[in-house]
Order: C-alpha cells, then structure tokens, then sequence
C-alpha cells in the first residue's frame, strides 16, 4: 500500500512525540527536553530524551532515536504500515484506501465478520468457564499452575459438553449458517449442525495483532482426540500464525522463544518470559521462521 508524503506527514505532525511516548515511558522535563529511562536498554539514570521542539527521540546511553513512527516500530516492533494505521487512528486521520475490486470487497468483509464470530465465540466460552457448569475446566487450568490473572490474559474458556450450545447462541445473534460454516466452529451439513468444540477447555489463538483467529481445544476427561484446532479458514493460517507472538512482539526481551503447545507458552509467559511462542500444532515452516524474524534475529527453541 502506497501513502503520499502528505498524508504521512499530517499523521506525523498531529501525533506529538511527547504524548505518544508518555504513554510508554515516564518522562521528566528538564528544560526543553524531557527525560525518562531508556526502553531499548537497560538503565538505572534516564538518559533516554524526548524533544518536542524537534519531534524527535534520542538515547545518549544506547544511540537509538528518530522521530515518532521509529519509536512505534522500534518499540512494539510494529512495521511502518502498522505504525502509520495506528498513529493515524489516535490522530482521526482517515488513511485513503486502495479501491478494492467487488470480489475482494467481498472477501475482506467475509473476513471480518469471521473474526467477530470468533471473538464472539471466545466470549462466550470464558463465560462459560465461570459459570458453574465451567467449573472443570476453571480447575483444570488452576490444577495446571495457572493463576486468575493468567487465565483472563489469555482469555482462556470452556465449550459445554451439549452438540450445539455455541451454535445456538451464535445463531440467537443472528448469524447466517454459511458464515458459521466459515468459521471453522461448526459442522452444518444435511443431519444438522454441531459445534466441533464440546467438553473442552478452549485456547482462543489470536494473530500478531490480537484478533482471534482460531481455538484450541483440550478435552477434559479421557475424550479423543486430546487436542483439537481449529481447521484452516480464510482467517486461520497455522503455517503463517505462532501462539502467544501478540505478547512477545511486545516483550523488552531481544529474542524469542520458541515451544511445543499453547501451555508451554502460556506457563513461560506466566513465569516472567513474555517472549515465549509456539506453533500451532504443525511443523515450523519457513513462513513461521520469517514471522519471527521481523521481530528478531534470534529464537531458543525449547
Ligand atoms: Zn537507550
């Protein structure tokens, strides 16, 4: 997508550098220029400098600096485009949008309202899981380890042991057969409609930008299989997608590091490495190698 430099500079100049970074940083002003610790290094007296005069960042300790977009890319390892959208979302400046053709019209709009559903989806499963009749997989995830707040963070859920609860609560908010079908949630064909999830405690997967994308489902009790996806939809691709990179993309840390399943990560993130991702119950491809290194040039694999 091609942006003029108009359009980047009006995004640019109505988002101060200053107020962008304070949201990060706890900045302290010193004459002109303000002053807080460093978030690329490590640092115990602020060397880390913000002019809002120049619009511009600079850090004395490890030379990193440049101007508002630098800081979002560098900072939550955003790329220009994402930097840019939202920059120009905080700023209400509304980026021109390439003319879509009435079949890819179609099918970003298909994709959108994929992902409502499954956000919609995930909702309804951690309600679930609060709810009574949730209890077992509310254990479960505390038997394994995990705390309450961890358990929200990664917004983890249960889909009841009926053949078709998500189905009927999805439809009760209207949505058509054909667009469940998409979603990967449902088997609707001519003997009627069953959810693919029952009895399971649910890891809903979200993309690098924190939408929902897909469930993993662990059975509880002596069910099989054991573990369950999602299947590939037009949201959910696993060769291109890496459980928990929504979280590590953001982390201070300068590698990555890389386990089997959605509880390895899950457990890492909880005990401190908020780097940690995991493939999606297939093979590392080289699409989830060079997804990783636009973040970073370096990954443990556990
Ligand atoms: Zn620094």
């Amino acid at each position: 997508m091609y942006y003029s430099e108009d359009i980047i500079e009006e995004v640019r100049v109505r988002n101060d550098i200053v107020d962008v970074i304070s949201q990060h940083v706890a900045l302290k002003k010193k004459g002109g220029t303000y002053f807080g610790l460093c978030p690329f290094h490590n640092e115990k007296t602020p060397s880390f400098s913000v002019s809002r005069e120049k619009q511009m960042f600079y850090c004395f300790g490890c030379g990193k600096g440049g101007n508002v977009f630098t800081f979002l890319k560098e900072y939550e390892n955003y790329s220009f485009q994402e930097a840019l959208t939202v920059l120009a979302e905080r700023a209400g400046v509304t980026l021109p949008k390439e003319e879509e053709s009435a079949e890819q019209k179609r099918e970003s709009d298909l994709r959108a309202a994929i992902l409502e559903v499954n956000r919609k989806a995930a909702l309804y499963f951690y309600h679930q899981m609060k709810s009574e009749r949730g209890k077992r997989a509310h254990d479960y995830f505390l038997k394994r380890g995990l705390s309450e707040e961890t358990i929200v963070k990664f917004g983890l859920g249960y889909s009841n042991p009926f053949r078709d609860d998500l189905y009927r609560a999805m439809k009760a908010q209207g949505y058509s057969d054909g667009l469940l079908k998409e979603t990967g949630l449902f088997t609707i064909d001519e003997r009627g409609a069953f959810d693919k999830f029952w009895n399971r405690a649910m890891f809903p997967i979200m993309d690098a930008n924190r939408r929902v994308i897909g469930f993993g489902g662990r059975v509880m009790g002596d069910g099989e299989p054991k573990y369950l996806n999602s299947p590939e939809t037009k949201v959910f691709d696993k060769s291109r997608n890496l459980y928990g990179l929504y979280l590590a993309r953001a982390s201070r840390k300068d590698y990555l590091i890389l386990c089997e399943g959605y509880m390895d990560v899950i457990a890492l993130h909880q005990a401190g490495f908020d780097n940690a991702v995991a493939s999606l119950g297939t093979a590392l491809t080289p699409q989830h190698a060079s997804l990783m290194k636009r973040y970073t040039g370096r990954v443990v694999i556990s």
